[in-house]
C-alpha cells in the first residue's frame, strides 16, 4: 500500500492530551471531482479536512497526522460524545455522493480504503462498533458514506461490526428499539419517541446495517439486526 504525502492540508490542531483516536469515521466527499475535494479539503478558508483522501483508482493521500485532530465531523454525537474530531481518524473516499451523481465505490477504491483501515486498526485501539459512516454520527445532517458503501465487504475483511445468523441472546422489539439504538451508540430522545432525530437515527443504522431498505420504518428484520448487534457486544463485555 502506497500512501502519499506529497499534499497536505492546513486545517487541523492538536488532540486534547493524552487522547489517543478510538474511532474511525468513513465519509464520501460529495463533490463534484476529487480534485474539488482535495482543493477544498487543504483550503485554510474552508476549515475542513481528514487524515485520508481515497480517490476511485485506489490511490492514498495523508492530508493529516494521525496523531493531529482533522476537522472532518462537524456537529456529530456518538455514544453521549460531540467531540468526534477528537476522538476520530476520518477517511474522506471520492465519491459525488447523493447529490452530484451518487455511484459505486470502484474495486480498486474499495481494496485500497480495506487497506489503510487494517492498517489504521494494526496502529491504535479501536473497537469494531466504532468503525462508523459519518451518517452515523450526523443522521439529521448527513449521509454518507451511503448505501452503496459496501460494509459487509470491510467486515469480511474484519473492519468493523456485523450482524451474524445466529440465534441473538440480545432480543430488541419495535418497543425497546429507541433504546436498543442509544445502547449501541446513536443519540435517539428517548423522551420523544416521534423526535425527528430519531427516525434519522433508524434511517442511519438501516443504511449502514441494512442498505436494501432504508425507510426508517422499525420492521422485525431492523430488530434482528440490532439485537444481533448488541449480542455480540454483551459477549465481549
Ligand atoms: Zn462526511
Amino acid at each position: 500500500m502506497q500512501i502519499s504525502c506529497n499534499t497536505t492540508s492546513p486545517n487541523f490542531g492538536p488532540r486534547p492530551k493524552g487522547q489517543k483516536p478510538d474511532m474511525l469515521l468513513l465519509h464520501y466527499t460529495g463533490m463534484k471531482t476529487g480534485g474539488d475535494a482535495l482543493q477544498r479539503l487543504c483550503d485554510p478558508a474552508a476549515q475542513v479536512s481528514a487524515h485520508y483522501l481515497v480517490e476511485e483508482n485506489g490511490d492514498i493521500l495523508r492530508l493529516v497526522e494521525e496523531d493531529q485532530r482533522a476537522w472532518h465531523a462537524g456537529v456529530s454525537c456518538w455514544a453521549g460524545d460531540s467531540d468526534i474530531n477528537s476522538c476520530s481518524i476520518g477517511i474522506e473516499i471520492v465519491n459525488p455522493g447523493h447529490e452530484w451523481g451518487y455511484r459505486a465505490f470502484p474495486a480498486p477504491q474499495m481494496r485500497a480504503v480495506t487497506q489503510l483501515c487494517l492498517a489504521i486498526l494494526s496502529r491504535h485501539q479501536i473497537p469494531a462498533e466504532r468503525i462508523l459512516a459519518h451518517s452515523d454520527v450526523a443522521p439529521l445532517r448527513k449521509e454518507d458514506p451511503g448505501e452503496l458503501f459496501d460494509w459487509a465487504g470491510l467486515a469480511n475483511a474484519g473492519i468493523g461490526l456485523w450482524p451474524r445468523n445466529t440465534p441473538d441472546t440480545t432480543e430488541v422489539t419495535a418497543d425497546s428499539f429507541l433504546a436498543a439504538l442509544q445502547r449501541y451508540g446513536y443519540d435517539t430522545d428517548l423522551t420523544t419517541p416521534g423526535a425527528a432525530k430519531n427516525r434519522a437515527a433508524v434511517v442511519a443504522f438501516q443504511r449502514h446495517f441494512r442498505p436494501g431498505l432504508f425507510d426508517g420504518a422499525i420492521d422485525k428484520q431492523s430488530c434482528q439486526i440490532l439485537g444481533s448487534l448488541l449480542s455480540q457486544l454483551d459477549a465481549r463485555a
